[in-house]
Parts: structure tokens; C-alpha cells; sequence
């Protein structure tokens, strides 16, 4: 059976979740066919007065760096990739209007990019979207050496997050618990919205928070929503919990292939930064 909006706001309410700020990473297939399709799912949330807040990166901005914007152990090697392949450079000027995003973040993030009141991030390659009535306080200090700046204040309001039918390996708030733990955030390059290129931070690989799962279990729900298996987690909770888990094994992050150099820079603290 197709999952309806009442469904949606039903679970909310059972899972208290109504009313509070919601990050959600999401795969709109893990429900099977549902009738309306992704504003379906956004509608729910939106009728039981949740603000929703989802990743919107767009790779499309990101641009080669200039040679005094090349920090070592920056999750890049030796920059000899560099060399390689630079006829891909596109140029793009990101703005906060653009429906720009990548093919990977769904459905859901796309159908809230299009509505007319949603807030999007000062981020050209990691921004993130909000629509309700806490999208201000959510998107507004969103910059290119904040990225997390949404993360933090939904840990601030008190807000969950939901893993949609996905993994953990798609919790990017594992990454502001990196930032939480030492770690500085790893640079990438885009242009301004003069045409200069600026340094912007970005997370690193997540294949290895799957192994954060076990650990964060016990502030993890599990609800079945039609096919979709959603992980809900209070923010907070999960961030303290994710914070001591890569203090104590640094290790626990490595998405254990030794060649990732975005892995082995990460545990080793990230970029050397000025
Ligand atoms: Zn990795």
C-alpha cells in the first residue's frame, strides 16, 4: 500500500517529532511506489509544522585550487591529481537561488529546492536546505568556512534527524562530530560570488560511519514507514555519543580502504591549516 501524507504525520507524532526541526537524508525508493512521489513525504512533514532541513550539494562549483590554497594533508594526496584532468573546470558562480544539486541527494532535497519559501545555504558545494518556521535560524549562518553552521543550530533547537531508507554512512552530522573531536574540515575550492576562487570547507569520506551504528543504537528508533526503514536520532545525543566514539578510536571513522586518502588524513586530524 502507498504511503500517504496522514501516514507521514502519524509517525511523526509517535515519534514526538512533530513541530521540531528535522534533518533528513533520504532515499524516496526505499518506499516503493508512493502516489505523489517526494512532495508527498514533504508535505507530511510540513502539515505537522516540522522545519525540514536536507543536504543540497552541488559539485558542479567546485573549481581547481590556485597553488597557495593547497594545505597538506587535506585529503588530496600530493595535488599531482591536479595535473591530470583540469578540462572538466566549469566556472559556475553558486547563489543561494540556484536549484542546482547533485543527482545523488534525491528526490526530496530537489522537491524542496523548488518551493517557493525554502532557504538555501552561502555553501557552493555543501549546502544545505531548510523550509518551516526554524529555516532561518537553521540556513542563515551557513558560509564557506562554516559549512556545519546548520548542523550546529539544529543541534541547538533541539532537533532530530531521520535516516530515510539509507545508511549511516549518509549521517553528515558524523562529520561535525569530527570537527567536534579536533579535527579540522577539509578544503575544497569554488568561486566567490565575485569570480575569485576561496577556499570552502567540506566533509571527507563517510563510508566508515557505518561502523558508528553499534555505538549510537541506544538513541537510535527504528520505524517501518510502508518499505522505508527510517533510523531516528535526537542530534544532540548523537553528536556527544559520535564525539567520544572518534576521541577514543580514531580509527572508527576509516572507511578501511588503506589507499583513502580522505580517511587516513582525516585520522590523522585533517588539513595543516595556516
Ligand atoms: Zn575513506
Amino acid at each position: 500500500m502507498s504511503v500517504s501524507k496522514s501516514d507521514i504525520g502519524k509517525v511523526l507524532i509517535d515519534l514526538g517529532i512533530n513541530k521540531k526541526p528535522v534533518c533528513v537524508h533520504s532515499s524516496l525508493s526505499s518506499f516503493g511506489w508512493i502516489d505523489g512521489g517526494a512532495e508527498t513525504i514533504v508535505q507530511g512533514f510540513l502539515n505537522e509544522e516540522c522545519t525540514l532541513l536536507v543536504p543540497t550539494f552541488s559539485d558542479a562549483f567546485s573549481v581547481f585550487p590556485p597553488e597557495h590554497l593547497r594545505p597538506s594533508q587535506n585529503g588530496c594526496g600530493d595535488y599531482s591529481w591536479l595535473t591530470n584532468d583540469n578540462s572538466k573546470e566549469m566556472n559556475y558562480i553558486y547563489s543561494p537561488t540556484s536549484n542546482e544539486v547533485d543527482i545523488e541527494m534525491g528526490a526530496i532535497p530537489k522537491t524542496i529546492l523548488r518551493l517557493k519559501n525554502r532557504l538555501r545555504g552561502n555553501h557552493p558545494l555543501n549546502s544545505f536546505t531548510a523550509i518551516g518556521s526554524y529555516a532561518e535560524e537553521l540556513i542563515s549562518k551557513q558560509a564557506p568556512l562554516n559549512v556545519y553552521a546548520p548542523l550546529k543550530a539544529i543541534a541547538e533547537l533541539g532537533g532530530y534527524v531521520v535516516l530515510m531508507g539509507v545508511n549511516f554512512n549518509r549521517l553528515t552530522l558524523i562529520h561535525l562530530a569530527e570537527q567536534m573531536a579536533g579535527r579540522n574540515l577539509f578544503r575544497r575550492w569554488a568561486k566567490d560570488s565575485k569570480g575569485l576562487t576561496i577556499e570552502v570547507e567540506v566533509g571527507g569520506c563517510s563510508e566508515g560511519f557505518i561502523k558508528l551504528q553499534d555505538v549510537l543504537m541506544p538513541v537510535t528508533k527504528k520505524v517501518k514507514v510502508g518499505q522505508s526503514e527510517w533510523n531516528v536520532l535526537d542530534v544532540n545525543s548523537m553528536l556527544k555519543i559520535s564525539e567520544n566514539a572518534i576521541r577514543n578510536n580514531p580509527m572508527i571513522t576509516h572507511c578501511g580502504d588503506y589507499r583513502c586518502d580522505r580517511c587516513n588524513d582525516a585520522v590523522k586530524g585533517g588539513p595543516i591549516l595556516a
